[in-house]
């Protein structure tokens, strides 16, 4: 045994669907758009894709387990504060986060004015340098329910250790 046995991957995926009248929040930023994300909570699919990638890694099962989206404690709740929770679980359980990286698929808006603040936002939200976080932006070619506007997916892969 060494070190490396200690080191534990996750992954996280999310999709929301895209409707009018509700805020487009991303990565905790509040984001000019026509349309928002529809879900129980702020439906920030980027958070909840790294939100699952951390639970992933520490073997905690899901997002819905820990949050459901069927309790009204969790309607309108901000995912930057469920994110910090399931930090301060694995925290509890003797896992420390050691980098993000992340890919938001969105046709529209364009996330590049937007970037920087997310980034910013981000590595605030997960306490980390913003050198071990990262953020991706794609469109999906117009391809699809996602080219067509009608929803945006995050995907994320964390890294974390166990015990120091
Ligand atoms: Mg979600």
């Amino acid at each position: 045994m060494n070190e490396l046995h200690n080191l534990r991957v996750g992954q996280g995926y999310d999709v929301h669907r895209l409707v009018e009248g509700r805020k487009l929040i991303l990565g905790g930023v509040e984001i000019e758009s026509p349309v928002g994300l529809l879900g129980h909570s702020d439906a920030d699919a980027l958070l909840h894709a790294i939100t699952d990638a951390i639970l992933g890694a520490c073997g905690q099962g899901d997002i819905g387990r820990h949050f459901s989206d069927s309790d009204p404690i969790y309607e309108g709740a901000d995912s930057a504060v469920l994110l910090q929770k399931t930090l301060a679980l694995t925290q509890s359980l003797g896992f420390t986060l050691i980098n993000v990286d992340s890919t938001v698929i969105c046709q529209s808006p364009k996330l590049s004015p937007v970037m920087a603040q997310m980034h910013q936002r981000l590595a605030e939200i997960c306490n980390l340098p913003m050198g071990q976080v990262n953020i991706k932006a794609k469109t999906n070619e117009k391809l699809g329910y996602l080219g067509r506007q009608e929803a945006i997916e995050a995907q994320a892969v964390v890294l974390m250790v166990k015990g120091k």
